[in-house]
């Protein structure tokens, strides 16, 4: 089953602790080592407008360069990193990290960060976005934050008065997993969201399940009369990106456009060609 403990922000499918073979004492000494020593990298995965069919944007993806094992998922350790707090340095780390790197593209390129609930409740985001606006020095609406419906579970009047204040600093704030969560609509009520990225549960299903089309044309409309954008994560066929562009989605994430991909074959995909109207499908994640 799904990791879904509460104040996890991160839907993963395996026992990390089994995957990654320490005890969970050995795995927070790692982390605290990885973030001392610079094991982490940001990984880099393209979105699609779909209506200028040019690339909006990329989002940052946490990666954990082991020495010993290599490079390691998220799934793998951000839900220790919840539990020991260790999630708030290695989170302030990646907003600083991914802004920095974001300024170094086009401007008109958006930045995408994923955020833990235990962030927006414990951590002091407001002020390290402060700090990384600053110091990139890019347009606060060239990034977008992205929360699962995680943060609603707990101290949810926190978390909404942290979500209105990045708000207030010009930031986007995306929901990410959309449809996966207990009260799915609701949290739609709860915060004017400026993006819903429908989780790719549903975008696999467009193969199989009956009504899922519906529902996944059912959100796109959501979104649009709320006037969010709306995201089709997970697509790896031609068929599911024409079916979520028929259904009115404005962009698309997944393996068949890209692979996410390191920090260094973006800088050379975004300064290819001004608008990048071919996206490569031939990027490949190491590791
Ligand atoms: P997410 O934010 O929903 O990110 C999308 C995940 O789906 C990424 O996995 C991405 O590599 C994967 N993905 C993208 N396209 C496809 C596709 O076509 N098919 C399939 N099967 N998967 C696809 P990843 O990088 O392993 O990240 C997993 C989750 O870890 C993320 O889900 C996010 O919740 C969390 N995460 C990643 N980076 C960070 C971070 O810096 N901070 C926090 N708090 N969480 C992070
Ligand atoms: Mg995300
Ligand atoms: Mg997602
Ligand atoms: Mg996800």
């Amino acid at each position: 089953a799904a990791k879904r403990d509460g104040r996890g922000a991160i839907r993963c499918f395996e026992p990390e602790l089994n995957r990654i073979g320490v005890d969970r004492r050995r795995l927070e000494a790692d982390l605290r080592r990885a973030l001392e020593f610079g094991e982490f990298q940001l990984y880099f995965q393209p979105i699609l407008n779909l209506r200028t069919h040019a690339f909006s944007g990329f989002e940052a993806l946490l990666r954990w360069q082991h020495p010993e094992r290599g490079l390691v998922p998220p799934c793998d350790f951000i839900p220790v990193a919840e539990e020991t707090g260790l999630i708030v340095p290695i989170g302030d780390w990646v907003i600083r990290e991914a802004l920095a790197e974001a300024a170094r593209w086009p401007g008109e390129l958006k930045i995408a960060v994923n955020v833990s609930s235990v962030q927006l409740v414990r951590g002091n985001l407001v002020t390290t976005l402060v700090h990384a606006l600053a110091a990139s020095g890019i347009a606060h609406e060239r990034v977008e934050i992205e929360i699962t419906e995680s943060v609603f579970l707990e101290n949810s009047d926190q978390s909404l008065d942290t979500l209105r204040q990045l708000r207030a600093l010009g930031v986007r704030i995306a929901l990410d997993d959309f449809g996966t969560g207990f009260s799915a609509l609701g949290y739609l009520l709860a915060f004017p969201f400026d993006k819903i990225k429908i989780d790719g549960t549903f975008i696999r299903a467009l193969d199989s399940a009956e009504g899922a089309e519906t529902i996944v044309a059912a959100v796109a409309d959501i979104g649009a009369r709320l006037m969010m954008a709306t995201t089709a994560e997970g697509i790896e066929t031609a068929e599911q990106l024409r079916g979520v562009h028929a259904a009115g989605y404005t962009e698309a994430q997944g393996y068949l456009i890209s692979r996410p991909m390191a920090r260094d074959a973006v800088r050379r995909l975004v300064f290819a060609s001004d608008a990048m109207p071919e996206p490569p499908l031939e990027q490949r994640e190491a590791g």
